[in-house]
């Protein structure tokens, strides 16, 4: 299951160590108030290579956000305090972290309140339960978007012996 993901992934930390640059991984914030889904997806982005900064409420995650600049932010709507729609307008009134994509993470699955979260700016929304082959996918294209990837490895240098 996600082969091409692993490989993509693979590849990609193949090319930091070739650069000498093993702390090259994509750094991507989780803001999620619940306990079992910051858990389940901070060991999913840790296992296939992510670092990852944590936040249990929008107001600590913004100044994660300003002060690292992550490549991307995983957004819970319903938080204590400030909602996920309000977190995601104040970052994007702050030139530091205007640019920065933000997947939305939402229980809601209705037509309606994915109209809002488009309307709202989310650079894409997964619902919760979270399904992993989604989260992966979309995680994986969002960093392509945001980082300049090197390319494919030429080929011949890959170490491998011919019979
Ligand atoms: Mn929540």
């Amino acid at each position: 299951m996600c082969l091409r993901t692993d490989l993509r992934w693979q590849s990609g930390n193949l090319d930091a160590i070739a650069l000498g640059n093993v702390m090259a991984a994509e750094l991507i914030l989780i803001i999620e108030d619940n306990e079992k889904n910051l858990k389940l997806v901070r060991d999913l982005l840790q296992i296939k290579g992510y670092q990852t900064l944590e936040a249990g409420a929008a107001e600590p995650g913004i100044e994660l956000a300003r002060r690292y600049v992550p490549q991307l932010i995983l957004m819970d709507i319903q938080l204590p305090g400030m909602d996920g729609v309000t977190a995601l307008s104040q970052l994007r009134s702050d030139p530091v972290t205007a640019k920065i994509p933000v997947i939305a993470l939402t229980a809601f699955a209705m037509q309606n309140e994915r109209q809002r979260f488009r309307s709202a700016g989310f650079d894409g929304y997964l619902v919760k339960p979270i399904n992993i082959r989604e989260l992966l996918t979309a995680v994986g294209e969002c960093c392509a978007q945001s980082t300049s990837h090197p390319g494919p490895l030429p080929a011949g240098e890959g170490g491998v012996a011919s019979p």
